[in-house]
């Protein structure tokens, strides 16, 4: 088995495919690190979970050999399962100041703020876990704070980016520090194992600066309310919305639970320091309308957010119509565009004006551009590149930019277990890999028992049926039938179903009534045949035989 032989490996076990949950694990000799624990959002393909965490199966049983998790980044997809799966891997944290305010955050939430050993770690520190010499470097990104790794091991150094872009005038936190990527590179690099999100887009990133001054000509422009939707984690975003209503005279309302919860993380971290303290939405309505800018959440079109609700004119508080204003500073997240274009056209039936980023310079993406991701093989010189986090073509446009540089690229699957040091750089083996859905406070597997049962329910129905029999097996009284999200109660076919299913089970022989497990298979496949004729479906189908 790999995990008893020597050397350096990299497996992902999430990063790839169009939900990205981030859980990269290295191998140094017979010691593993954890990079990033992600979540992802199911979007339509998977309506019976919701939110879905990577399967760590693989790890959990090794956890004694698991030294750490590192996490890069505060986003979701890199931070957001640490508090469902932390149980299973029982590990010590490490994270920048910002990154372990909002972890902790969500470990109280989990009641496991008491249990999780965070060690912060200040940015563009240097610190040990387990065998593994670990130097965060900074590197700009749409929340603060995020960090590249570089990983240092007797086999090699390997540059982990995490997500990052190139942006001189990043206005929150410092620019990508190239000079120490630079000096990295000189070291002589073995890996850059890297972010391949944006890399399909050509030309440099654009600049948060850029933004700062196309939305404060927007606001500045803007008669009535005004409401400015982006992801709740990008501090910069958030002040500089706060620095054009300020300078267009108007003062900011934070509408929107996850949006209160960074706004306190980030003044924590002594972030939003040049912006005034933000009203709640209980204020919105005693201020006059071209004197309030409201930052909300929504986004994505997720239909419990408060801009989705104000959409739907359903919101206790805020209220929008004729002669205002909602800006999106923000991207369409493959998979959300139906849910994005229902509440922007529910929006422009109330009036509203609706902006995007093609209307005015109000949003510029977090990730690395084909452009930024030359200049980082340019910086890193690495003898391989290991293109991550991304749908297929993504990581192979990046395998290309790499190739263009003359360096060689290898492209993994999930679960690929990779060697990099000592011999050939190549998939060795494969590591079980899957997905969890978060239900509730348990974590279900997609492909267990529980969700193929409720698949079948969501789209074929479920049919339900009981009787009583007496100690001889014979039937007592008339069954009953029930196929909630299939058949009404009274309507004509469910009685016939139950008339049909009655005779059925009369006819059962006599020698499957004195055994419960083949009197209901018995049973079952009488509810089946009674209800097929007609229906044309097969729902989950479940009989309950009560011997009295
Ligand atoms: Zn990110």
């Amino acid at each position: 088995m790999t995990e008893k032989e020597g050397g350096l490996a990299f497996l992902p076990l999430g990063g790839t495919g169009e939900i990205g949950m981030n859980l990269n694990l290295y191998r140094l000799d017979d010691t593993w690190l954890a990079i990033d624990c992600g979540i992802g959002f199911s979007g339509n393909d998977t309506p019976e979970a919701e939110i879905l965490t990577p399967d760590p199966t693989f790890i959990m049983e090794q956890r004694d050999k698991l030294a750490g998790l590192v996490i890069t980044h505060a986003h979701e997809d890199h931070i957001g399962a640490v508090a469902h799966l932390w149980s299973r891997l029982q590990c010590p944290v490490y994270a920048t100041p910002f990154a372990s305010v909002v972890l902790r955050r969500k470990l109280g939430e989990a009641r496991l703020d008491q249990k999780v050993k965070i060690h912060t770690i200040k940015c563009g520190g240097r610190f040990n876990v387990g065998p593994f010499d670990i130097e965060f470097i900074p590197v700009t990104h749409s929340v603060p704070e995020a960090q590249a790794l570089a990983l240092r091991t007797p086999y090699g150094l390997i540059l982990h980016t995490g997500d990052w872009k190139l942006d001189p005038t990043p206005l929150v936190g410092p620019p990508t520090d190239i000079d120490r990527l630079r000096e990295i590179g000189d070291e002589g690099v073995l890996a850059l194992v890297g972010d391949s999100t944006n890399v399909m887009t050509q030309g440099p990133s654009r600049s948060e600066a850029e933004v700062r001054e196309g939305m404060t000509a927007l606001i500045g422009s803007l008669k009535g309310r005004i409401a400015v939707t982006c992801f709740a984690s990008n501090v910069a975003r958030v002040e500089t919305i706060a620095m054009a209503a300020q300078a267009a005279g108007r003062t900011v309302v934070l509408v929107g639970r996850s949006l209160r919860n960074l706004d306190v993380a980030a003044r924590e971290c002594g972030y939003l320091s040049g912006v005034l303290p933000f009203l709640t939405e209980q204020d919105v309505n005693n201020l006059p309308d071209d004197q309030v800018v409201m930052i909300i959440t929504g986004s994505q079109g997720e239909p419990r957010s408060a801009l989705s609700r104000i959409a739907s004119d359903v919101h206790p508080n805020v209220a929008l119509g004729e002669g205002d204003t909602v800006i999106y500073s923000s991207r369409m997240i493959p998979g959300n565009e139906r849910a994005i274009m229902q509440v922007q056209d529910n929006l422009t039936r109330r009036g509203v004006t609706v902006l995007t980023d093609r209307d005015a310079m109000v949003h510029c993406s977090g990730h690395a551009t084909g452009d930024d991701v030359r200049t980082m093989y340019e910086l890193i010189r690495p003898q391989y590149a290991v293109p991550t986090h991304g749908e297929w073509r993504h990581l192979t446009a990046h395998a290309a930019l790499a190739q263009e540089k003359g360096i060689p690229a290898i492209l993994l699957e999930d679960g690929d277990i990779l060697n990099l040091a000592p011999g050939v750089v190549e998939v060795v083996d494969t590591a079980p890999t899957g997905r969890l859905a978060v239900d509730g406070n348990r974590l279900l597997a997609m492909n267990g028992d529980v969700l193929a049962a409720r698949r079948k329910m969501l789209f074929n129905g479920i049919v339900l049926a009981s009787f009583a029999v007496d100690d001889e097996g014979y039937v007592i009284g008339e069954p009953k039938v029930s196929a909630p999200g299939l058949l009404d109660s009274d309507e004509p076919e469910n009685i016939r179903v139950r008339e049909e299913f009655a005779n059925a089970i009369d006819e059962i022989p006599d020698e499957l009534r004195m055994d419960d497990q083949s009197f209901r298979e018995a049973a079952k496949t009488a509810l089946r045949r009674a209800l097929g004729r007609k229906i044309q479906k097969r729902p989950l189908v479940d009989v309950h035989v009560l011997r009295v």
